[in-house]
């Protein structure tokens, strides 16, 4: 067998996603791709801003000497001072470059925070429901998760934060807005959350981190503004991309971004900059780099995905299903009319119908839809949505 048995448990338990692709295939190839409706992959669908191709193209005409050759790992300087600045004025916390490293995405943000902070046991503690990758991310560099289980509305349950944090919490990660529920934390869930973190740093004598997975952060709706971690917790980390507010998500471009007061910051972003190295990514893409330091003001279209929320919203509540309105990214979470998720999924897979169990998110009786798709799809799920929902209400 050439896969470890820790890799191919690994591959069982965290593919519902990919399971639910494979099965697509096969329902297209059964039925006619145009009578499936896939809305089970998070992939987004707005192409990134004009100004994008016309950066690209200028690069690519003119382009400046060594281009393409490495840099320091924790990349060009005038891009993360670009990236600074605009940080500085969304949130008022006065960043300059030397608190943001460039990464290969989200994902590779969160492996070289990971790398940087545990030690092998460590406990990194997460919300439910969350993103699946988090368990194997922590894994990967010895640490734990530990899962606070949510309260209404998909906001953490509070009691269930306090018994998750421990002598061993190193890291409390949360993903606002959320993937796979829309929600989003307000300051007030933030303060909360950072006093829970104080208590148990002063019961234990430890340093805890609160990490940010916002890769959402734009994709807000409603004209909510984002509340930013760094006012309600000193010893705060972002770990965010682009892949999605500039549907970059092929490139592979993100960064890290350092609370500026913290008195350890020195140490840290040389550890941050040293796992960026060693763990392979070396720096982010040199040419993204270029393209997206001009681009921090910029997104893909908000309003059309906010379109896509309240079409689907307003389709799914009005047939009857239990769904929370999300405040951004591109997700909907509604509950299964039956308790068992994976059930009713096949169900809705029965009628076209593509999206995956809450399960797979820590959530049972739950099912993710994906509405990064274009609108003809959306439209043409909601036979499927309705005759699922009748077939479990007789
Ligand atoms: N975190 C969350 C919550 C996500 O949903 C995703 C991607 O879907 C990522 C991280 C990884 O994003 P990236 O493409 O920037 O690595």
């Amino acid at each position: 067998m050439p896969v470890s048995k820790k890799i191919a448990s690994a591959m069982e338990q965290g593919s519902w996603i990919r399971r639910m692709f494979e099965e697509g295939i096969a329902l297209k190839a059964r039925l006619g791709a145009d009578k499936v409706f896939d809305l089970s992959l998070g992939n987004p669908i707005m192409e990134p801003p004009a100004e994008f191709d016309l950066e690209l193209k200028r690069l690519a005409d003119n382009p400046p000497p060594g281009m393409h050759r490495y840099m320091p790992n924790a990349g060009y300087p005038e891009t993360r001072t670009a990236v600074a600045t605009g940080l500085a004025a969304e949130t008022g916390v006065p960043f300059t470059g030397d608190d943001i490293v460039m990464t290969c995405g989200a994902g590779g943000a969160l492996n070289v925070v990971m790398k940087t902070l545990l030690d092998p046991g460590d406990e990194v503690v997460i919300f439910a429901p969350y993103f699946v990758e988090y368990f194997f991310y922590a894994d990967n560099h010895g640490g734990v998760c530990k899962v606070v289980e949510p309260g209404s509305g998909f906001l953490p349950d509070f009691a269930s934060l306090k018994s998750a944090l421990s002598e061993r919490t190193r890291i409390v990660l949360v993903n606002s807005p959320n993937n796979p529920t829309g929600v989003l934390y307000t300051r007030q869930v933030l303060d909360r959350i950072a006093d829970a973190v104080r208590d148990a740093e002063q019961r234990y004598g430890t340093e805890i981190f609160l990490v940010s997975d916002e890769p959402y952060r734009r994709i807000l709706y409603d004209g909510h503004t984002y509340p930013d971690v760094f006012a309600s917790f000193e010893r705060s980390i972002v770990a965010t991309s682009h892949s999605k507010d500039l549907g970059l998500a092929g490139e592979r471009i993100g960064y890290i971004a350092v609370s500026p007061t913290y008195e350890g910051k020195a140490e840290l972003m040389d550890g941050l900059v040293f796992c960026n190295r060693t763990l392979g990514f070396v720096n982010a893409p040199a040419l993204m780099q270029r393209l997206v330091a001009g681009l921090q003001g910029a997104t893909v279209d908000i309003e059309a995905y906010q379109g896509k929320r309240d079409f689907m919203w307003e389709a799914l509540t009005g047939l009857g299903y239990e769904v929370v309105r999300p405040d951004g990214a591109f997700y909907l979470f509604p509950k299964a009319p039956i308790a068992d998720d994976v059930k009713f999924v096949d169900t809705l897979r029965e009628q076209g119908v593509l999206v995956v169990p809450g399960r797979g998110f820590g959530a049972e009786g739950y099912f993710r839809i994906s509405y990064c798709v274009d609108d003809q799809t959306l439209k043409g799920s909601i036979s499927g949505f309705k005759a699922a929902l009748l077939a479990h209400s007789q």
